[in-house]
């Protein structure tokens, strides 16, 4: 196995995780801690801190008084836009370290891992450019009135996000709320919490003022439900599940603090007879298997049109069984094992409802029981779906692939819609008419044509439906980051 050892950092970080709270390192107040697991082995990686109502209170009154004696949004926009340079040039100097804690934390094959490490470093220095361009308007009122805008920070921000990207949504979170001049406090999920610690150092180090950025490492019903529902946060960002999404609204609802919802997913991905087909297989393949199929975008119901069905399944089986299975170290593997034992549980489980609601397992189907104890599942492919089949309405989030049957443009413009979710869609053809068609008639916040997870922190992304609501990244973050505050002025 092509596998490097672990840089000193990482044995550092590994050897006593602490929270990062008002710029000092501590441990939960109640001095308890919970365990962290290493997906391919399946074995304990660390303990971290278990922070729960009394830490999420300290952390959101650091981020409090951050907030309010202006020690960040205070500073010069260029001075703000310099340090977030900074932050995103830190991350991308500790690639290699960076993508060892993902590595582990979270099971990504370690190529894969060092990829993200640099898109997580993009979202900073994509943020450190905005600083410097917000800002308001003068309205056309009466003569004798002077009336502008001002768009000011919400203040204290709350980000919730989950184990499958770790820095990538830790970014996505601290990046604009400290861009447009917030103060945050950040809750990674309990699966992954050890990158998200490591940003906060590097936000300190870039010379991001303390109390501005503080992380609570610990469980969603207690960190996160205490989080959610705290009166001193004005804004929560939340990316999960649809069902957690539910939960954050509820407990949000005390002080109406804004929030933003970005959810699940059972994202189309339809292929046309006119298609490259050995693009659409390989695209199709990466865009339900990437990540172990643990992503919110991921098109999971692939849509074929009955002419070209047979010769479709089989280059698309073909290119999933020539994907490696493996631990995420090894720099071979093209597939790491899902995230957690409960996770294992889960797909395998959906793999035994497919199968009893008639599917068919053309490839995969199982665990992966050579590689040892890690949560290793084959990459999996149903055909014979029905869209109505809870393996085609309900997001499994491991790599399972459900291969539906259809014919013509409108009807899989039909098929691809009717679902609760509305997150993205990937189209695959070569007529330019079928190409815009598809993409208007698809309710979703985002659709790839003749490619498919595409990101760029300049491109704005978010859900239609139940996929949750707000936009995250590009010129549109500035609405959920921001208030309007309008001044009059009689002359
Ligand atoms: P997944 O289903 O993919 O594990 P979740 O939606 O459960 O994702 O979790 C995403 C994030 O939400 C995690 O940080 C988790 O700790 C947090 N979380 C889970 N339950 C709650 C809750 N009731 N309140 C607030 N946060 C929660």
């Amino acid at each position: 196995m092509a596998q490097a050892s672990l840089l000193p950092e990482v044995e550092k970080l590994l050897a006593s995780p602490r929270m990062f709270i008002g710029g000092t390192w501590v441990d939960a107040l109640s001095g308890r801690t919970f365990e962290v697991f290493d997906p391919s082995s399946g074995r304990v990686l660390t303990e971290v801190p278990r922070g729960d109502v009394a830490d999420v209170d300290a952390a959101v009154s650091a981020a409090r008084d951050a907030f309010e004696d202006r020690r960040w949004s205070g500073l010069r926009p260029g001075k703000r836009a310099e340090i977030l340079f900074r932050v995103g040039e830190l991350i991308k100097r500790n690639i290699p370290e960076l993508a060892q804690i993902e590595a582990l934390d979270c099971g990504k094959p370690i190529k894969v891992a060092q990829g993200e490490m640099w898109a997580a470093g993009e979202v900073f220095r994509y943020y450190s450019g905005w600083p410097t361009k917000v800002f308001g308007e003068t309205n056309p009122t009466e003569d004798r009135l002077f009336v502008y805008t001002r768009r000011e920070p919400v203040g204290v921000c709350g980000g919730i996000i989950p184990w499958n990207f770790p820095l990538i949504m830790a970014c996505w979170k601290v990046a604009p709320a400290l861009a447009f001049g917030n103060t945050i406090v950040l809750k990674p999920a309990e699966q992954t919490p050890l990158t998200a610690l490591r940003l906060a150092e590097l936000c300190k180090e870039a010379g991001v003022p303390d109390g501005v950025v503080n992380v609570v490492t610990g469980f969603g019903e207690e960190a996160g439900q205490a989080l959610a529902s705290h009166e001193g946060v004005d804004k929560i960002a939340f990316t999960g599940s649809t069902e957690v999404g539910r939960k954050i609204l509820h407990a949000s609802e005390g002080n109406l603090k804004r929030v933003t919802l970005e959810l699940g997913g059972k994202s189309p991905n339809i292929v046309f007879p006119d298609a490259d087909m050995k693009r659409a297989a390989k695209g199709s393949m990466m865009g339900v298997f990437l990540n172990s199929g643990q992503v919110c975008t991921a098109g999971t119901r692939i849509l074929v049109d009955r002419s070209i069905h047979d010769d479709f399944v089989g280059a698309l089986v073909r290119a999933t069984e020539a994907m490696k299975l493996g631990p995420a170290l090894d720099e071979n593997t093209g597939m790491g094992p899902v995230v957690s034992a409960e996770q294992l549980e889960r797909v395998t489980g959906y793999i035994d409802i497919g199968r009893r609601e008639g599917a068919e397992v053309v490839t995969g189907g199982e665990r992966a029981t050579e590689l040892g104890d890690g949560y290793f599942v084959r990459p999996t492919i149903f055909t014979g779906v029905r869209n109505d089949m809870h393996i085609a309405q309900e997001e499994i989030f491991g790599p399972v692939a459900a291969v539906i049957e259809v014919d013509g443009v409108d009807e899989a413009i039909a098929v691809a819609n009717d679902t609760i979710y509305g997150l993205a869609a990937t189209v695959w053809t070569r007529d330019v008419s079928t190409a815009h068609r598809v993409a208007a008639g698809i309710r979703a916040g985002t659709v790839w044509v003749n490619t498919t997870g595409l990101f760029d922190p300049s491109v704005s992304f978010g859900g239609y439906k139940q996929s949750g609501y707000g936009r995250e990244l590009g010129v549109h973050s500035i609405d959920t980051y921001t208030e309007v505050k309008t001044v009059w002025l009689q002359l």
